[in-house]
């Protein structure tokens, strides 16, 4: 399921931290122990009511002077035109306006992404208001006066926000095609596959201007059947804003993942796997995406008879948390195994959206119960009554047992193998919820 984004943009010191961490609470997921990159958090899944939606922070580093802050604001407004559904604009009713939030408001507002402006640090409402409203001058609709460090006025800023939350996304939903993110970090080759893909022959390529966002999808028709290719023009443009930036690397990766149902992990084969690619795949597997981890520029190798099963093992013991994750050796340069991509991705959408009959299920996890006692806790055993899978994208099971404390996660996870081994589900993560059955 595809979850709108929501991304902040606004200058230093306005308090993008503060409401950050004041709606996402404990949720916090922090991309820490990078190379380049403060400690900071870059995106948080946040529950409101009944919406769920991503939040994204666009700022990061502080600059020094003015000018910087124009060119560093104006590429957290770009990265969040392109990525987000709905803009939240943070401004400082303490710092009051200056010039770089009118530039900013103008670009936010040529965009006609949703914008909501909400100006903070109004900590004595009767007191700011005056000056809050000075904020309309922006031109781009009601300033909504917050605390974030007061945690006021979130409720109704948050309300503000979920109302411009797209209807489209159900739409998208019941769109059929798949949808395909190329993710990686940069110069691995991303931009190559697609324009390999791309200029097959075999392949009938439309541009599709996103209703609910300006990121461009590509249709990709291959015989009789489509695919949806997720912010290529992202991947096509000429002039890449400054990707290299590892921050903005993240926030396009968790906002293409957000929307695909198969992502395509792109691995530089001469590079090996790094940190870096270990934490992007982790974004996909966290999501519970469909994955193909694709090893490109294989023809850059000098190999042998055991080069590809040595590889595979040394990428297999570095992503251990994702063993069920696909592979592919590649390259975008000769197009060698390019168009296996293809079937590789059919075989991973098969096997999301593949459901098993409760009745094989039950045979298979009673036969592994058989083979392998269920933990045990003071004398009390595990039991497991019954299992079913409840959905799909990813497979989703409920198991039912008598204790729910006596499931280990290792007892969980050798269920999983039987499973796996049973039914394959190859590309796909499995999800397993416990439940008492009084
Ligand atoms: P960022 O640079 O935009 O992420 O800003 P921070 O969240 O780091 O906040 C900058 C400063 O503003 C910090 O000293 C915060 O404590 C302060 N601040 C944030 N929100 C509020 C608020 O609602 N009221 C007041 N008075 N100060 C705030
Ligand atoms: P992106 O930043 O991930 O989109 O990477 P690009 O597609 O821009 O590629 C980065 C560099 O790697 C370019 O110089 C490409 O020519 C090169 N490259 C891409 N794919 C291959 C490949 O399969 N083999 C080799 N040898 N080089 C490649």
């Amino acid at each position: 399921m595809s979850k709108p984004v929501v991304a902040v943009v606004g200058r230093p010191n306005v308090g993008k931290s503060t409401l950050f961490n004041a709606l996402a609470g404990e949720m916090i997921s922090i991309v820490k122990d990078t190379p380049g990159v403060t400690r900071d958090r870059i995106y948080a899944d946040v529950s409101w009511l009944d919406k769920e939606f991503t939040l994204i922070d666009t700022g990061g580093i502080e600059p020094e002077s003015g000018d910087v802050i124009l060119s560093q604001m104006r590429e957290q407004a770009q990265i969040a035109i392109d990525t987000a559904d709905v803009i939240l604009f943070l401004t400082d009713v303490r710092q009051g306006l200056v010039d770089a939030d009118f530039k900013v408001a103008d670009m936010l507002r040529r965009s006609q992404k949703p914008v909501v402006l909400a100006v903070n640090k109004v900590d004595n409402f009767e007191k700011f208001m005056p000056d809050v409203y000075e904020f309309y001058n922006l031109g781009i609709g009601e300033p909504k006066p917050i605390s974030a460090a007061g945690k006021q006025g979130l409720g109704d800023l948050l309300d503000c926000v979920a109302d411009h939350f797209p209807q489209g996304l159900e739409g998208e939903e019941e769109d059929e095609r798949p949808r395909i993110a190329i993710v990686g970090k940069p110069n691995v080759g991303k931009s190559s596959i697609i324009n390999r893909i791309l200029g097959e022959q075999r392949v009938i390529v439309s541009d599709v201007a996103g209703t609910t966002r300006d990121a461009i999808d590509t249709d990709v028709k291959r015989g009789d059947r489509e695919y949806v290719f997720i912010d290529t023009a992202g991947l096509r443009r000429k002039n890449k804003i400054k990707e290299e930036l590892e921050r903005y690397s993240i926030i396009r990766t968790v906002t293409a993942v957000e929307r695909a149902d198969v992502v395509l992990v792109v691995i530089d084969a001469a590079e090996g796997v790094t940190e870096q690619d270990a934490k992007i795949a982790g974004i996909a597997h966290e999501r519970g995406k469909g994955i193909i981890l694709v090893v490109n520029k294989w023809d850059a190798l000098e190999k042998n008879d055991r080069t590809m099963r040595e590889y595979e093992n040394e990428l297999r013991r570095i992503l251990s948390f994702m063993p069920y994750a696909q592979t592919m050796y590649i390259s975008a340069l000769t197009g060698q195994r390019v168009e296996k991509l293809f079937d590789a991705i059919d075989t991973v959408i098969a096997n999301q959206t593949l459901r098993i009959a409760t009745g094989v299920l039950n045979e298979i996890v009673t036969e592994a119960v058989a083979m392998q006692q269920p933990p045990s806790d003071k004398g009390k055993r595990l039991k497991i009554y019954y299992i079913t899978q409840v959905s799909v994208k990813p497979p989703t099971f409920v198991i039912f047992v008598n204790d729910k404390e006596l499931m280990h996660f290792s007892y969980t996870r050798y269920l999983e193998n039987k499973i796996r081994e049973a039914f394959g589900f190859g590309g796909t993560s499995l999800r397993f919820f416990v439940r008492e059955r009084k």
